[in-house]
C-alpha cells in the first residue's frame, strides 16, 4: 500500500545534461543533502559508471558488493542495493564500472528502455517512504539516461553558466521530446539550474540572461556560484552541507532544495 501520508509517491528526478563537468554530480549530492535537512528522505541512485556521487558521499569500493547494475537486473532486493549514508534520511544505491557494460549488455533485453522505471516504480520501494529519488546521470545521451528519462517525472537540468551552455540543450530537449512520444508522455522539465556561476564574469550574466529569456519560469530562482568549499567536499566524503554549512555553495544548494520543494508542496504528515 502506499503511504496515505505521501499520497503521490516519491517524485523521480533525472540530472541530466549530457555534457560531463557541468555540475550533474555535485547538484544530485547537495540537492539530495539539501531535501534531506528540511525533513525530506531522499535516495540517490547513481547511474553513472564513474560513480562520482557514490565516492562523494563516501561509499568506498568495499561496500559496492550491490549496485545500480543489480537494481536494473532486478535479481536483487531493494534492501540489499539501497544504503543508507553518514548524512539522516539520505540513502544511496551506489555504482561501479560496470554500469559501463550494461549500456552495451542491455540492448538485447526487449524491456532495455523500462529497466530502472520496473525497479524504482515497484510496490517495494513505498516502504522506505522517500519523497525524492534523484538520479545521477553519465554525461552522455545513451541508454541509462533515456531509463532515468523513461523512470523520471522530471528531469532537472544543471547548466554550467559558460559559453555554449545553451546550446547543448537543444539535443537534450529533442531526447525529452522523444522520450515522451514513446515511453513516458508525462515527462516533466523539473528546471534548469545555472551552476559554477561567478557574478563577476559577464559571460556567466549573459548565460543567465539568455537562460531566462529563453526557457522563462523553467529556470530555477537560485543560482549556484563557483565555490572552491563545492569542489572540496567530496574528497571528505561529505556534501558540501556538512563539509562547510554556512559557505556559498551550501546557502545555494539550500536554497535550491527549498524552492524544489515548495514548488511541489508535498503532503507531509
Ligand atoms: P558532472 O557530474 O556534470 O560531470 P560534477 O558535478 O562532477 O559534474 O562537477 C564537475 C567539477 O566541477 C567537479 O570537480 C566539481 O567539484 C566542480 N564543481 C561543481 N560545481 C561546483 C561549484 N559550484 N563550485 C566549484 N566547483 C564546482
Ligand atoms: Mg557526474
Amino acid at each position: 500500500m502506499s503511504d496515505p501520508t505521501r499520497p503521490h509517491g516519491a517524485r523521480i528526478i533525472a540530472v541530466a545534461n549530457q555534457k560531463g563537468g557541468v555540475g550533474k554530480t555535485t547538484t544530485a549530492i547537495n540537492l539530495g543533502a539539501g531535501l534531506a535537512k528540511i525533513g525530506k528522505k531522499v535516495l540517490l541512485v547513481d547511474l553513472d559508471p564513474q560513480g562520482n556521487a557514490s565516492t562523494g558521499l563516501g561509499v568506498d569500493s568495499d561496500r559496492r558488493k550491490f549496485t545500480t547494475y543489480d537494481l536494473l537486473l532486478g535479481d536483487t532486493s531493494l534492501q540489499d542495493v539501497v544504503q543508507k549514508t553518514e548524512l539522516k534520511r539520505l540513502s544511496i544505491i551506489p555504482a561501479t564500472t560496470d554500469l559501463s557494460s550494461a549500456d552495451i549488455e542491455l540492448y538485447s533485453n526487449e524491456k532495455r528502455l523500462f529497466l530502472l522505471h520496473d525497479a524504482l516504480r515497484q510496490r517495494a520501494i513505498d516502504g522506505f517512504g522517500f519523497d525524492y529519488i534523484l538520479i545521477d546521470c553519465p554525461p552522455s545521451l545513451n541508454l541509462l539516461t533515456v531509463n532515468a528519462m523513461v523512470a523520471a517525472h522530471s528531469v532537472l537540468v544543471p547548466l554550467q553558466s559558460e559559453f555554449f551552455a545553451l546550446e547543448g540543450l537543444s539535443q537534450l530537449m529533442l531526447t525529452i521530446r522523444e522520450v515522451r512520444q514513446t515511453a513516458n508522455k508525462n515527462l516533466r522539465i523539473e528546471g534548469v539550474v545555472l551552476t559554477m556561476y561567478d557574478s563577476r564574469n559577464n559571460l556567466s550574466r549573459q548565460v543567465e540572461n539568455d537562460a531566462r529569456e529563453n526557457l522563462g519560469d523553467l529556470v530555477f530562482k537560485t543560482v549556484i556560484p563557483r565555490n572552491v568549499r563545492v569542489s572540496e567536499a567530496p574528497s571528505f566524503a561529505m556534501p558540501v552541507l556538512d563539509y562547510d554549512p554556512t559557505s556559498k555553495g551550501s546557502q545555494a544548494y539550500r536554497a535550491l532544495a527549498s524552492e524544489l520543494s515548495k514548488r511541489h508542496k508535498l503532503v507531509k504528515a
